[in-house]
């Protein structure tokens, strides 16, 4: 059983700056258009295929998939932002722009990598980030824990994307229904037990789940997950000096956003 006094300590002392103001304008549920059906759009080249088809022995016999150039430009954190907002309402449409990468893309990204954006996301199996942004290899560089929390480790992951790789944006990333925050909600208002780690996992969620209580919201679970993803980005824009002095200078940007199951939308929270 969880100490309600000390998650509240806990929210005192992390969560500084309470950003649910800022999430009232934030709202989902403005009755997005529902997925339509899209004309399949094949991901490599379609072969004139005789039936039956041959099996192949290597991969080397299988058609080659257009070439899919990752663009290499250092590009402004808007521009960035603009690119998974395009990548994500082509994918939400039901398609998919990108093709496989090619065996020589994937050898040429040996050399290194220049990701235009950290994606800060859930594990759940149903939110990839690269699917839903309409990216492809080299393109995102990805944190996933469930909750979309970020430990000691993870922060340490997003440093190096944005000191060393020079990625200019990050997106903290929650999702709708999510389970880790349905956990935290039961540990805070059903005194849920989790044993082990799982508490572990539930526990950076708490705060925010309380955060999210104090305004009554109608679906707490939904109203935690906004709290925590524009919680846990506020908290990025400072915790290291490296992150704040690049947003002062206009060369990075830290965002939250909430991604729908039910409609494959991404909603910037900003
Ligand atoms: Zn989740």
């Amino acid at each position: 059983m969880v100490s309600r006094r000390l998650l509240l300590g806990v929210l005192a002392t992390g969560l500084a700056g309470s950003p649910l103001a800022a999430l009232a304008e934030g709202d989902d549920h403005h009755a997005p258009a529902p997925r339509k059906p899209a004309a399949p759009r094949p991901r490599a080249p379609a072969a004139a295929a005789p039936a039956p088809a041959p099996v192949r022995s290597t991969v080397n016999e299988y058609p080659k998939p257009a070439e899919t150039h990752a663009p290499e430009v250092l590009i402004n954190p808007d521009e960035a932002l603009g690119r998974l907002k395009h990548g994500n309402a082509i994918f939400a449409r039901g398609g998919a722009s990108m093709a496989l990468p090619s065996w020589a893309r994937i050898n040429e990204l040996s050399n290194g990598q220049k990701p235009f954006a950290i994606v800060v996301g859930c594990s759940d199996s149903r939110v990839p980030p690269e699917l839903i942004f309409d990216c492809t290899l080299g393109e995102l560089f990805v944190v996933r824990t469930a909750g979309s929390t970020v430990s000691r480790e993870g922060l340490g992951s997003i440093l190096y994307a944005v000191e060393h790789l020079g990625a200019p944006l990050v997106v903290v990333l929650g999702h709708t229904k999510c389970g880790a925050v349905g956990a935290a909600v039961d540990v805070a208002t059903k005194h849920a037990h989790l044993h082990g780690a799982l508490f572990d996992m539930a526990l950076p969620i708490l705060p925010a789940v309380l955060q999210a209580e104090e305004a009554k919201p109608a679906d707490l679970q939904d109203a935690a997950i906004r709290v925590n993803a524009q919680t846990i980005a506020d908290r990025l824009k400072t915790a290291d000096e490296a992150f704040s002095s690049r947003i002062a200078a206009g060369r990075l940007k830290v965002v939250s956003a909430v991604y729908s199951l039910q409609t494959g939308q991404v909603e910037f929270m900003g």
